[in-house]
């Protein structure tokens, strides 16, 4: 299944069991599963947080119901696909009748496993944590796949997907890491058709117009609801938390998407009566806050956290682990097979603002617009450590957005607890400046 359809030894072990132990299997699963529940008990402790949260924590639990689904499709010969970015089409996977999953790694644990066969080499540690929970075995949901679709973005992705390897079937899809010219549009849309290719093979069934076009549908109507979902972050005292927008954001990555929909359009009603009660998260005049940066992957809500726990309330994002998940609908003006799979490709490329393409100024135009429409008065950008790509933006994003007189703060951190003070002083006196600004226009505002 891989593009060069490579069979024979692994490239990257000399020998598979070498690398690893049951002893360290062991660890690094109960530290997993452990880390886990800290995070959702975490979230759970948010006050006046909305009943409907349970459901979006339960798809995240580890080995939990979203696991024991998978296992039970795959038992009756479905398959699985693992994605490890925005930019592969869900659309096409369920339409080819297999289901698929985001396993990029949020776990801190398997970083350990992977430093051992790569050393450090200065690789973000989300890479490194995907790679080491695969070569122990200690993330149940990425055991459940079948094939691992991977667009070749940054340096570690590339490898990443080269080493996964050796564990499983892998299809690397080729990214224009331009976002202009000729050739752009063609080199994409020619991947999209080679993995629909595979995905045929894979489940070996063909994928019918009508059911692509029931599948954008479904999309289609995830996005509709969440688009109303982000409405209630633009109000003064925003009922829903960050954290959790960004839990539920990334469960359709996870969950069947009709159920996702139509949990979030309960959660809808919820927050039209905690409005009505006045019930709201984060503490009375929190500074509105976006995030940017590198993805942060449940479990990894370590800066999420510090930020609302901090006096801020995250009311946007410029996260592809966040707000990029959901929006922008696939658009179609006509039905026929190749204009669907050229809707496709165009929503999963152009309007993305990875950080992996050039030029990437949409990048800095979405983060404006966002920071109007959702009152945002700080930027918080943070970067994995080792992902060289987001901390090359962040200057010329601060640049812009000293520009505008949007304060921003960058932050660079790795996959564990032991920098988390330090961290929440800085984001301390981060809002803090925010709230007293704030306090200064106000007053000015008064004497004029
Ligand atoms: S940062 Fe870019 S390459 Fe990495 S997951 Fe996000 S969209 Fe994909
Ligand atoms: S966080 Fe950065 S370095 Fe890591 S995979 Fe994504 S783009 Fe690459």
């Amino acid at each position: 299944m891989s593009r060069s359809d490579q069979e024979g030894p692994p490239r990257y072990l000399k020998d598979r069991e070498e690398y690893f132990s049951d002893e360290q299997r062991k660890r690094t699963t109960v530290e997993s599963r452990k880390m886990e529940k800290r995070v959702r008990e975490n979230l759970r402790a948010q006050k006046d947080r909305p009943a409907v949260m349970k459901y979006f924590d339960d798809i995240h639990t580890y080995g939990g119901i979203r696991v024991k689904e998978l296992k039970e499709f795959r038992k009756t010969g479905g398959k699985v696909v693992g994605t490890l970015c925005v930019m592969v089409p869900f659309e096409l996977i369920n339409a080819a009748g297999a289901r698929g999953v985001r396993v990029s790694s949020g776990y801190y644990e398997p970083v350990h496993p992977a430093n051992e066969l790569l050393g450090d080499a200065g690789l973000c540690p989300m890479v490194k944590s995907t790679i080491g929970a695969k070569m122990v075995h200690s993330d149940p949901l990425a055991e459940e796949i079948d094939l691992l679709v991977c667009p070749a973005t940054c340096d570690g992705k590339l490898k990443l997907a080269e080493i996964y390897e050796d564990w499983a079937p892998v299809m690397m899809m080729n990214i224009p890491r331009v976002k202009t010219g000729d050739t752009t549009s063609r080199l994409w849309m020619g991947e999209i058709k080679f993995l629909k290719q595979k995905l045929e093979e894979l489940t070996g069934r063909k994928i019918k117009r009508k059911a692509l076009l029931n599948e954008i549908g479904k999309w289609n109507d995830a996005q509709a609801a969440w688009g109303r979902l982000l409405e209630y972050r633009k109000s003064k005292t925003p009922p829903i938390s960050g954290q959790d927008m960004m839990l539920i954001a990334q469960a359709s990555q996870k969950d069947e998407i009709t159920r996702w929909t139509k949990k979030v359009k309960d959660l809808e009603k919820e927050l039209k009566v905690m409005v009505r009660k006045g019930l709201h998260a984060g503490e009375t005049g929190a500074a509105r806050i976006m995030l940017a940066g590198s993805p942060m992957i449940y479990p990894n809500f370590k800066i999420p956290s510090l930020v609302e726990e901090s006096g801020g309330l995250i009311v946007s994002d410029e996260l592809c682990s966040g707000h990029r998940i959901m929006s922008d609908p696939v658009m179609l003006d006509e039905r026929s097979m190749s204009e669907m799979l050229m809707a496709l490709a165009e929503r999963y490329f152009f309007p993305c603002t990875c950080p992996c393409f050039s030029p990437n100024d949409d990048r800095i135009r979405r983060m404006k617009e966002s920071i109007h429409l959702f009152g945002v008065e700080g930027v918080v950008f943070h970067t994995l450590r080792g992902c060289h790509l987001n901390n090359l933006e962040a200057t010329k994003i601060e640049m812009k957005l000293r520009e505008a007189e949007i304060p921003m703060i960058k932050l660079e951190s790795e996959y564990d607890d032991g920098d988390v003070e330090q961290v929440r002083t800085r984001i301390e006196a981060f809002v803090e400046m925010i709230k007293t600004r704030r306090a200064f226009s106000v007053k000015k505002e008064g004497s004029s």
